[in-house]
C-alpha cells in the first residue's frame, strides 16, 4: 500500500470511526452472537493473493462487528469502563504511525522524557508524594506482579534473584477477600504459591480490618514466616470497597512488609478533592497503581505505577546484556528495567493529549457527574418495590438484587440471576454480577465517557420493566 492509497483508506476509516462514535448507541451493548458464530464465518485458510481494502472493510462490518461488545456504548454499565476519549484516539494514531519501541531512553528520548513528565503531572493531580517515581505499565496486573517481585527480593535481600526460591525462607502476602485476582496470579507467577496468600477479614463495608492484619502478621512471624507484602485496595472490583490505608501502612511498616496499593479503577476519580480522602495514607505506600485506561478515558493500555524507592524495583528487574548498553548509562531512565516487558509502546502521548485537550477540570466534571447520577440511581432503586440496594454507591458503583416478599433466599437469588440474563440478552444495557456475602447481586457501574443521566435512568427503567415478567 503506497501513501496515496493509505491516505484514501485511512480517510474512509476515520469516517467510519466518527460515524461509529455517533451511532454506537444503536447497537446491542453486549454482543448477541453464539459461541463459534464469528469463527464459522472466517475462512479456514489465508488468501494467497492480496485482496481489496473495500472487501476487507465489508467483511469487518458483516463478520466482526456483530461479535463486538460495545465498551464505548453510553449504556455500558458492566465491569469497569475501558474508555476511549476521542482525544486519546488521536494520540494513538500518532503512536501507531511512529511505531516506537520505548525500551531505552536512546530508542526515543521523547518517549521516556514525556513519560517522566506525565507521571509527574499525575502525581500533582492526585496529590501523591513528589519524591515518588512513576512508570507506565501495560496493565495493573503487571504493576502488581512487579510489586510482588520487588517485595520478594526486598524481603530476601535480593537472594531469590540469585539462587532461586529453593534457598529462600517462607514468605507471606496479605490482602483481603475483596482484592483483585491479579494478586493471586502474581504470587503464583512469582513462584511463591497460593498458600502464601493470607486473606485478611473485612468489616461490614467490605474493607480490610487492620487489627486482624496485625494479628496474622504476628502469628506468621512467630512461625518464622516473613511478612513480605500487604496489598490494599481502594475501589474494589466487586463492590468498590476501600481499605483504610493509613492504619494498614503503619502495620506494614512495623513488620517491614512491602505496601502496595491497588486503585486500578477508583484512582482516576481521586483528582476530585472531595473523593481524595479515600487515598489518605497512600503516602505510606511503597507502590501505588491506577489505570488511566479505565475511567480516565486514556484508552487501553495505560497503567500508572508509582514507587517510593525506584532502586528497589529496578534492582529487582534490571538486566544489561551487551546489546542493550548505551553511552548515556545511568544518566537517563531506561524504562525496560521498570517492568516485565523489554519492548514498550509509547503510551505517554495519550495521557498528554487527554490531559491537555480535556483539562483536569473537564475530567473532574465527568467523574462528578458519574458519581452524582449513581446517587440518583441508588435513590431510585430504594424507592422501587421488588428491589434491594445491597452495596454502595461507592463512588459510581452500586449493587442490587431482586427482593420479593414471601420468597426464600434461594428463590430470590435465582430471580436475580434470571433478571441479569434477561437484561443482557435484551441488549439495551449491559450489567454484570458478583457475590456479596455469598449471594449473587447485579453490579451497576456508571463510568462511560458518553453516558448521560438519561442513559442511567433509561437503563434502570428497562431493568425494572424486564423484572416484571420474571
Ligand atoms: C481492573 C482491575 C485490576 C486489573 O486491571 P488490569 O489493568 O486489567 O490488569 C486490578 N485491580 C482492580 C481493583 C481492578 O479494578
Amino acid at each position: 500500500m503506497d501513501s496515496k492509497e493509505f491516505r484514501k483508506n485511512a480517510h474512509d476509516i476515520i469516517d467510519w470511526i466518527a460515524d461509529y462514535m455517533d451511532g454506537v448507541r444503536d447497537y446491542p451493548v453486549r454482543s448477541q452472537v453464539a459461541p463459534g458464530e464469528v469463527r464459522a464465518k472466517l475462512p479456514d485458510t489465508p488468501p494467497e493473493e492480496a485482496e481489496s481494502f473495500d472487501q476487507l472493510m465489508a467483511d469487518f462490518k458483516d463478520t466482526i462487528l456483530p461479535g463486538v461488545t460495545h465498551w464505548q456504548h453510553p449504556r455500558f454499565f458492566a465491569y469497569f469502563p475501558a474508555n476511549v476519549m476521542p482525544e486519546s484516539q488521536l494520540a494513538e494514531m500518532l503512536i501507531s504511525a511512529m511505531g516506537i519501541n520505548a525500551m531505552l531512553w536512546e530508542t526515543s528520548p521523547a518517549a521516556t522524557e514525556l513519560e517522566e513528565a506525565m507521571m509527574d503531572w499525575l502525581k500533582d493531580i492526585l496529590d501523591l508524594p513528589r519524591a515518588w517515581d512513576g512508570v507506565i505499565q501495560d496493565t495493573a496486573s503487571s504493576a502488581t506482579f512487579c510489586a510482588v517481585l520487588a517485595a520478594r527480593e526486598r524481603a530476601t535481600g535480593w537472594k531469590v534473584n540469585e539462587t532461586g526460591l529453593q534457598h529462600a525462607p517462607m514468605m507471606a502476602f496479605y490482602t483481603s477477600a475483596e482484592a483483585h485476582s491479579s494478586l493471586e496470579k502474581a504470587v503464583k507467577m512469582a513462584g511463591l504459591g497460593r498458600t502464601s496468600i493470607r486473606l485478611v477479614p473485612t468489616d461490614l463495608d467490605h474493607a480490610m480490618q487492620p487489627a486482624a492484619l496485625a494479628a496474622m502478621m504476628e502469628e506468621d512471624r512467630k512461625a518464622g514466616i516473613i511478612p513480605a507484602m500487604v496489598m490494599a485496595t481502594v475501589g474494589s472490583t466487586s463492590v468498590g470497597a476501600a481499605d483504610p490505608l493509613k492504619a494498614i501502612g503503619v502495620i506494614a511498616r512495623a513488620n517491614k512488609a512491602y505496601f502496595h496499593v491497588d486503585a486500578a479503577w477508583a484512582g482516576s476519580a481521586m483528582m476530585c478533592p472531595e473523593f481524595r480522602y479515600l487515598l489518605d495514607g497512600v503516602e505510606g505506600a511503597d507502590s501505588f497503581v491506577f489505570n488511566p485506561h479505565k475511567w480516565m478515558g486514556v484508552q487501553f493500555d495505560c497503567t500508572a505505577h508509582f514507587v517510593r524507592d525506584r532502586d528497589t524495583l529496578v534492582r529487582t528487574l534490571t538486566i544489561l546484556p551487551a546489546y542493550l548498553e548505551t553511552r548515556e548509562g545511568s544518566r537517563v531512565k531506561d524504562y525496560r528495567d521498570w517492568g516485565v516487558q523489554l519492548g514498550r509502546r509509547m503510551r505517554a502521548l495519550k495521557l498528554w493529549f487527554v490531559i491537555r485537550l480535556r483539562g483536569i477540570e473537564g475530567l473532574r466534571t465527568m467523574f462528578r457527574n458519574h458519581v452524582a447520577w449513581t446517587l440518583d440511581l441508588a435513590a431510585k432503586i430504594r424507592e422501587t418495590d421488588g428491589f434491594e440496594l445491597v452495596t454502595g454507591p461507592n463512588l459510581s458503583l452500586l449493587t442490587f438484587r431482586v427482593l420479593r416478599q414471601g420468597m426464600d433466599k434461594e428463590e430470590q437469588d435465582a430471580l436475580t440471576e434470571k433478571l441479569l440474563a434477561k437484561v443482557n440478552d435484551d441488549g439495551f444495557t449491559y450489567l454484570t454480577r458478583t457475590l456479596v456475602n455469598g449471594r449473587p447481586v447485579i453490579r451497576f457501574q456508571v463510568g462511560q465517557v458518553q453516558t448521560t443521566k438519561e442513559d442511567v435512568m433509561d437503563a434502570w427503567g428497562r431493568v425494572a420493566e424486564l423484572s416484571e415478567g420474571l
